[in-house]
């Protein structure tokens, strides 16, 4: 079960989550990080490091975020292509949609 972004961090971008991940499987665009599923190893040491509790194993994603599944999917494969990885941190983009403190 890969682990998988969701909606809190979209216009946050805290980025805490990608200096605990082993296989440097984030990747961001500008709105927010996605997964790669083809890579995650399913440790579990990004969920408690983000700020806002974006992230969930697969089987665990709440309803209304199921469809981030596939938007993680797809979009680590095309940023993948465009060299936007991230495995440092960065100054949070705490944008005006973003729900953390
Ligand atoms: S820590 Fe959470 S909000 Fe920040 S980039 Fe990672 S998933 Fe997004
Ligand atoms: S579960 Fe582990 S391998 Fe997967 S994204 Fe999080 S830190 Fe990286």
């Amino acid at each position: 079960m890969p682990h998988v972004v969701t909606e809190p961090c979209r216009d946050c971008k805290y980025t805490d989550c990608v200096t605990e991940c082993p296989v440097e499987c984030f990747y961001q665009d500008g709105d927010m990080l996605v997964i790669d599923p083809n890579d995650c190893i399913d440790c579990g040491a990004c969920i408690p490091a983000c700020p806002v509790e974006a992230i969930y194993s697969e089987s665990s994603v709440p309803s209304q975020w199921q469809g981030y599944i596939n938007i993680n999917l797809e979009r680590a494969g095309v940023l993948k292509g465009q060299g936007k990885q991230l495995s440092k941190k960065q100054p949070p983009m705490k944008g005006p949609n973003c729900k953390g403190s």
